[in-house]
C-alpha cells in the first residue's frame, strides 16, 4: 500500500515537471515570436503543417491552367498552397445565385484569390467570411439600390461576386483591375481589424504605415498624376487600398518602380515574400 502511494505521487511530480517545462517552452517561443514580429514586423514562421492536405490531380490541373501565382511557386510552395486551398474550401459555403451553376473550378479559382492573398500570413481562414455567394453576372444590390459586381458584407460574413466581372479580372493578368483581389482585400482587411493575432498585428501595423504615407501630399499628388493607380482608390481608404492591392498583384515590378515606398507598405502587410513580389 505504502509502495503505491510512493509510486503514484513520483509519476504525480513527474506528469506536472513535464506539463510545466512544455508550459515555459511554449511560452519562450512565444516570447521570441513577438520579439521577432516587432523587430522585423513580420512574422517568424509562417507555415508549420503536421500534415498537408492534398488535391486531387483535376483540381491541380484547374489550378496550373487558372493561376499564375500558383505556377510560380517552388514545389514547396505549391504543395503548402494546396492544403491551405483545400482548408479554405472545407471552410467556406459557396451559394449560386440565380441561374449560376456552381462547378469546382469555380470553387477553387475563387478561393485560390483568398490563398493567394493571405500567403504570407500565418492565419488565413478569415473567420469574418463565411459564405462567398456568386451570382452570374452584375447582382442588384438593396444597400444601396445599384448594380454592383462585388461587395463584401461583414454583416452577413459574405463575400459576393459576378462571375463574369471576377473572370474578366484574371483573364488579363495586367490590367490592374481585378475584381477578386479587390474584394478579398476588404475582407483580409475588415479581418484584421480589432484581431491580435500575428497577421492582423502585421497587417494592422502596415495599413497605419500606409495612411501615414499618405499625409505626404507631393505622393498623393504624384499617384494621381501617375495615372497607374485608378481615381477610384481616393474614394476613402478602404478602397485606396483595395484598389492598390490589385495593382500590387497585377503589376508588382512597375508598381516598385514608380512608388517604392507604397510597395514597401503593401509588402510588408501582406508579407509577400514568394514568386516574385
Ligand atoms: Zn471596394
Amino acid at each position: 500500500m505504502v509502495e503505491e502511494e510512493v509510486g503514484f505521487g513520483v509519476l504525480f511530480v513527474g506528469v506536472i515537471t513535464v506539463a510545466l517545462s512544455l508550459l515555459i517552452v511554449f511560452l519562450f517561443f512565444k516570447m521570441l515570436d513577438a520579439v521577432y514580429l516587432s523587430w522585423f514586423k513580420r512574422p517568424a514562421w509562417v507555415h508549420f503543417y503536421l500534415y498537408k492536405k492534398k488535391l486531387s490531380n483535376d483540381q491541380k490541373a484547374i489550378l496550373g491552367k487558372g493561376s499564375g501565382f500558383y505556377n510560380r511557386l517552388s514545389s514547396v510552395g505549391k504543395s503548402r498552397f494546396e492544403h491551405r486551398l483545400q482548408c479554405f474550401l472545407n471552410d467556406k459555403e459557396f451559394i449560386p445565385r440565380q441561374d449560376f451553376v456552381l462547378k469546382e473550378e469555380h470553387r477553387l479559382l475563387i478561393a485560390a484569390t483568398a490563398v493567394m492573398l493571405t500567403f504570407g500570413m500565418r492565419k488565413y481562414m478569415l473567420p469574418i467570411l463565411e459564405k462567398i455567394i456568386i451570382y452570374p453576372k452584375e447582382f442588384y444590390s438593396t444597400i444601396d439600390e445599384r448594380y454592383h459586381k462585388g461587395e463584401f458584407n461583414p454583416r452577413l460574413k459574405a463575400l459576393v461576386l459576378s462571375w463574369k466581372d471576377f473572370e474578366e479580372g484574371f483573364s488579363i493578368e495586367d490590367d490592374n483591375l481585378n475584381l477578386g483581389i479587390h474584394e478579398f482585400t476588404h475582407a483580409i482587411h475588415l479581418n484584421s481589424i480589432n484581431r491580435s493575432d500575428t497577421a492582423s498585428a502585421v497587417f494592422s501595423d502596415g495599413f497605419s504605415g500606409l495612411l501615414r504615407l499618405l499625409r505626404n501630399e507631393h505622393l498623393v499628388e504624384e499617384i494621381k498624376k501617375s495615372n497607374f493607380i485608378r481615381d477610384y482608390a481616393f474614394t476613402n481608404e478602404f478602397e485606396f487600398l483595395a484598389v492598390v492591392v490589385e495593382n500590387f498583384i497585377e503589376s508588382p515590378l512597375e508598381f516598385k518602380r514608380q512608388f517604392p515606398s507604397l510597395y514597401k507598405k503593401i509588402q510588408q502587410m501582406f508579407n509577400f515574400r514568394f514568386a516574385g513580389y
